[in-house]
């Protein structure tokens, strides 16, 4: 069995070596399923027309337990075959070799030493890491390699590697995101069901901090009607502030094709009140400008009022140009 798949973000093809081989999960990973493949190439660009601030990434997992309801990558499982519901979250492609791979392409008379991302369409911490440890040998790999990089995750395992990545940033330009959405118990359970709590990630950010690794915050995928409320996010930015965040970001949930229908499946039993609202809110995958500004808006002002920095009003601009930032109290048209 051969797999081609799509790259992340819509254009390059990946060919996996060899036949993959199936792992079952035991004891903790009971329920789930590892398929073992190799990666011809794991260092992957992202197609020149994207609008990601990066230009090559790593993911040396696909699919993930966080299993959160929103996944903007769950369509990337049907690629392969599998179903972007409970495959995504259950079936985990494992590129064995991406450690090696890495090395190899990292080599100076292959690589020119720009930024890489992690993050971008698998959780890098999520549970399996804690088994595999590819990202942990990634990392090495960069480190070694003086190569500036990013993590974005929702898992505090990455303090597992700790002292790594701050050997790490003082070699190279190293940053880590926590993606933290809501404090919100009910919230978190219900659209995060495999992902540390939210005050835990609160806590990676300081250590994270404290240990020289700058990171800062996405306040994402806020859900319309679910973790907008204003008390919400001040709860979060205030968190978020007070552990030391370098930057906290908000970004309103989107909708690709593919996701949509897994979301609003899911919305359809767990609040079926809101299913209008969200297909009025998204006749596109992105809510309106309007919605994502006045979003902005209000994050903006309680990271000033919290005594926090670099929330910028105009960030919801990257994805929807033109449109002015709403005040926030236009914040209650999303929910
Ligand atoms: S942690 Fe990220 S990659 Fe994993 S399921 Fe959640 S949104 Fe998707």
């Amino acid at each position: 069995m051969r797999w081609r798949l799509a790259d992340e973000a819509g254009g390059q093809g990946e060919l996996f070596e060899r036949e993959v081989e199936r792992h079952v999960g035991r004891g903790e990973f009971r329920g789930m399923e590892f398929l073992h493949v190799e990666a011809r190439r794991v260092i992957n660009e992202v197609p020149k027309a994207s609008s990601m601030p990066f230009r090559w990434t790593i993911n040396a997992y696909r699919g993930c337990s966080h299993a959160c309801t929103y996944c903007f990558a769950r369509p990337t499982h049907e690629y392969l075959g599998m179903n972007a519901g409970d495959d995504f979250d259950r079936r985990i492609v494992v590129k064995v070799n991406a450690v090696e791979r890495v090395r190899a392409e990292l080599a100076p008379s292959r690589w020119t030493g720009d930024h890489i991302a992690m993050g971008t369409n698998t959780d890098p911490y999520q549970r399996c890491e804690g088994k595999y440890r590819l990202t942990q040998g990634i990392v090495g790999e960069l480190a070694a390699a003086g190569n500036p990089f990013s993590v974005l995750t929702k898992s505090t395992l990455i303090l597992r590697d700790l002292d790594l990545l701050a050997d790490a940033a003082r070699r190279t330009q190293v940053r880590a995101n926590f993606s933290i959405g809501t404090l919100d118990d009910g919230v978190w359970r219900a659209t995060e069901p495999g992902t540390p709590h939210p005050l835990r990630r609160v806590e990676a950010v300081a250590r994270l901090n404290d240990a020289g690794i700058p990171c800062g915050v996405l306040v994402a995928p806020v859900l319309p009607g679910l973790s907008d409320g204003p008390d919400q996010l001040e709860a979060v930015v205030k968190a978020c502030v007070e552990a030391g965040a370098r930057s906290i970001t908000p970004l309103l949930l989107h909708l690709r094709p593919g996701v949509r229908e897994h979301y609003l499946d899911w919305l359809a039993g767990y609040r079926p009140d809101l299913v209008a609202r969200y297909t009025d809110l998204y006749p596109r995958a992105y809510a309106p400008a309007r919605a994502q500004n006045a979003l902005a808006a209000l994050v903006h002002d309680l990271v000033a009022r919290h005594g926090g920095r670099s929330a910028r009003p105009h960030q919801a601009r990257a994805v929807a140009p033109a449109a002015k930032p709403a005040p926030p109290d236009q914040l209650r048209l999303l929910g």
